[in-house]
């Protein structure tokens, strides 16, 4: 393994510090390392990979679609995009989708979206729109993205900022009332906060805030690139409170674990903004990437995920909370995504992450203290077993 480890630290930047094991391949919520050890996969690539590794239907629709067209940009129509993005409103009850690649690339689109709405039809002031979140978001790494982080890591040295954001504590209702503004264009909000380690707003904060949003003629923008497509035990995690968003942003398990592919749906009227020229990707909607996105979202339904995330989600959690160790200080989730705090005194995630994969099990410290578990939503109950003795196992070690 060790090669494969200097080669990568040689050449590549150092922006990433990897739980030391070389993975070669992967099936279902399994992966192999270099050396034939197997492991099971309780991360999923920043649940990326919710339909499991190299998903057979989803490897068979990427290399037929890899043999027709791949690339087509979008100087011309395809036969792929359209059925594609009609699917993803159908399923998230929005009106138009613009296709992108990265989360952050459609996070950077809703928020164009948000704030051309704020001029073209709020009528606010030439370049004063302002876009609420909150403390402690992930939305990606671009600088107009870290320049509405308040996480000094990911801002700090990266200056200067775009501005034209305001900050809110998360889960704070009155914070967003006091915080609006005649020129707020939207309020941009995790349904729960994934990087900042598994944060649960209080219940009925989003269908709050919506209120709020309708209320003050702001719109009311979901980041579910984590929490969507099934995560959280719905489609959107804003379904469990009955919340409509005004516009939604999806990533990662639309690509099927295959490749980069994201989107930003809206309402009509929030969508109209953009007109030929306004916005584009090259590789945004390729046929290719719509190919796989659209049997990622068959997938979904057919084998109802979204279901099995909650009912095992549940399940997991149950078992989990039966654990009596004095290093966890919470266990907290929705569907199968759920984090693990772990007190700091005694040892760190890292540590905890190290030693459950000396055993077998994959998983990702957040914010230092919290071992995250999102496990591909393919998982069993016996394997979910497995993985709690595992754990159970490595924490009367500390
Ligand atoms: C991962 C993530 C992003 C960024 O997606 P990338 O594909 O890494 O650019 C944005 N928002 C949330 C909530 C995420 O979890």
């Amino acid at each position: 393994m060790d090669k494969f480890i200097k080669l990568e630290e040689k050449f590549g930047a150092n922006n990433y510090k990897p739980l030391p094991v070389v993975l070669t391949h992967g099936e279902g919520v399994y992966v192999w390392d270099v050396n034939g050890k197997r492991y099971i996969d309780m991360m999923s690539a920043y649940s990326a990979i919710s339909h499991g590794h190299c998903h057979p239907r989803l490897v068979a629709a990427l290399t037929a679609q890899a043999k027709k067209i791949a690339v087509t940009s979008r100087a011309f129509y395809s036969d792929k995009l359209g059925a594609f993005l009609q699917k993803a409103c159908e399923l998230t009850g929005q009106d138009k989708a613009l296709p992108m690649n990265s989360g952050a690339e459609a996070v950077e689109t809703a928020i164009k979206a948000a704030r051309k709405w704020a001029y073209n039809v709020k009528k606010v002031a030439e370049n004063q729109a302002e876009i609420i979140v909150c403390n402690n978001n992930f939305h990606g790494r671009t600088t107009t993205i870290i320049s509405m982080s308040s996480e000094p890591q990911y801002r700090n040295g990266f200056g200067p900022y775009t501005p034209g954001f305001r900050f809110i504590p998360y889960g704070d209702v009155a914070a967003l009332t006091a915080a609006i503004s005649k020129n707020t264009a939207a309020f941009l909000v995790e349904p729960i906060q994934g990087e900042a380690g598994i944060i649960l707003p209080p219940a009925g904060y989003l269908k709050k805030c919506a209120e709020i949003c309708r209320k003050n003629n702001v719109l009311f923008i979901a980041d579910e690139i984590q929490t969507g497509l099934g995560r959280t035990g719905k489609f959107l995690a804003c379904e469990h409170e009955n919340v409509k968003p005004d516009g939604v942003i999806l990533g990662k398990a639309l690509g099927g674990g295959l490749l980069p592919v994201s989107l930003f749906l809206a309402k009509e009227e929030v969508m109209a903004v953009f007109t030929p020229g306004d916005h584009g990707s090259t590789f945004g909607g390729n046929p290719l990437a719509a190919a796989v996105g659209l049997e990622a979202l068959n997938i979904l339904v057919e084998d109802k995920l979204a279901e099995r995330s909650a009912d095992l989600g549940e399940y997991f959690l149950k078992k989990l909370r039966t654990i009596k160790s004095s290093l966890v200080t919470d266990i907290r989730g929705k569907g199968l995504f759920i984090g693990i705090a772990i007190d700091p005194k005694k040892a760190t995630a890292r540590d905890v992450c190290l030693k459950l994969l000396e055993h077998g099990v994959l998983s990702k410290d957040t914010h230092a203290t919290v071992v995250r578990l999102a496990p591909p939503l393919i998982i069993t109950r016996e394997q979910l077993d497995e993985v709690v003795q595992i754990i159970k196992d490595v924490l009367v070690l500390f």
